[in-house]
């Protein structure tokens, strides 16, 4: 899997960094910078987590060729 992000979207809101810290890093006045592009299936879940919760919808998981844009 990789994570892909619409910096567009994102408000920095720093939702996806409190869920899988390992993977997100959101500077204070900034945007979210992905730290891991493919993380691993072990961090699948809380990654996850941080596409549902993400405020304005601007994280993806893209599998297999396909977008997945998880809390619709
Ligand atoms: S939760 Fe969404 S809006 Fe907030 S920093 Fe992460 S990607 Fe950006």
């Amino acid at each position: 899997m990789r994570i892909v992000v619409d910096l567009d979207l994102c408000q920095g809101h720093a939702v996806c960094q409190a869920e899988a810290p390992d993977v997100f890093a959101v500077p204070k006045r900034g945007k979210v910078e992905i730290l891991i592009e493919s993380p691993s299936s072990d961090q699948r879940a809380v990654v996850d987590d941080a596409v549902t919760y993400c405020p304005t919808r601007a994280l993806s998981i893209v599998d297999d060729g396909k977008s997945e844009n998880k809390g619709e």
